[in-house]
């Protein structure tokens, strides 16, 4: 097998994960903000209860041969289930195409390192969703996230992956990243005696904190993120013309601005230090 072809069935394989844990995330999306487990009993259709065969359960495929609908009562399912599983397969290809550029560098720390964002990747995905749905961000995906990061940094650096902070930087990251949010709402709540912000939002830049460390990963992310939500907020408010309380989700777009970083941060960071000149 040739280099070109090998680095293709590497890709296939890498696809193939992201569809299954695509599939894992409807679960989770479904059942986190609820408390149930995520495991135990299997899938069933919402309207009739009847237990999902696993030939019904295929990612994407299954719900175009269902034409959409459950086998049992023909109730519809939701376009946006077989939508998460190819999004996050298409995701999974792009990550694995970043960090493992070609076959040469495909070895066991690149693999790790794969997996590691791909941990990240799946929480802010599966967050984004819960968070539009239900107006939560599960702990699960941010600051139960940041044990993985730091010991991931810990890892990767033992096994001399450079593409990562080592587990010193990673642990000041979340501190930092928990931080600054905690400040802001702190902040706000001594001036106007309300919450402007979520502490879901602080555990979760916490974990991006952990997975990019402080400087310029956590300062960078919420740059982004603010700025996609402020664009958003004041489009928001033009368009009702109210000046009343923004109601803005903000984990989400923190959640793009770590993806963002995920896969342009160092050109981003060479970008503005040339701005600036640090
Ligand atoms: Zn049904």
């Amino acid at each position: 097998m040739t280099a070109e072809s090998a680095y293709l069935v590497f890709q296939g394989f890498a696809g193939l994960f992201g569809l299954l844990f695509g599939s894992f995330m409807n679960v989770c999306i479904a059942r986190m903000p609820e408390d149930r487990s995520v495991v135990y009993p299997g899938s069933a259709c919402p309207s009739c209860g009847t237990p999902i065969k696993p030939y019904d359960n295929v990612p994407v495929l299954a719900w175009m041969w269902l034409r959409g609908r459950c086998r049992a009562c023909k109730a519809p399912i939701s376009p946006l289930y077989p939508l998460v599983e190819a999004a996050f397969g298409v995701l999974t290809v792009l990550l694995f195409r970043h960090i493992v550029p070609d076959v040469g560098a495909f070895d066991v720390p690149h693999l790790v390192a794969t997996a590691w964002y791909g941990w990240l990747l799946f929480a802010i995905m599966a967050m984004t969703f819960t968070d539009l749905r239900h107006k939560i961000i599960p702990d699960e995906f941010s600051i139960y996230s940041v044990p993985v990061g730091v010991g991931g940094a810990a890892l990767l650096g033992w096994l001399g992956y450079e593409g990562a902070p080592t587990w010193q930087q990673s642990v000041v990251g979340a501190t930092v990243g928990g931080g600054i949010i905690a400040a802001a709402i702190g902040g706000y709540w001594l001036v106007r005696r309300e919450e402007g912000m979520g502490w879901g939002d602080a555990k979760l830049l916490a974990a991006f904190g952990a997975w990019f460390g402080a400087f310029p990963g956590v300062f960078g992310i919420l740059m982004i993120g603010s700025t996609l939500g402020s664009v958003f907020g004041v489009s928001q408010m033009l368009g009702r013309g109210t000046s009343g309380r923004l109601a803005v989700p903000f984990g989400p777009f923190l959640g793009f601005g770590a993806v963002v970083w995920c896969f342009w941060g160092e050109r981003v960071a060479l970008r503005w230090s040339q701005l600036f000149v640090f």
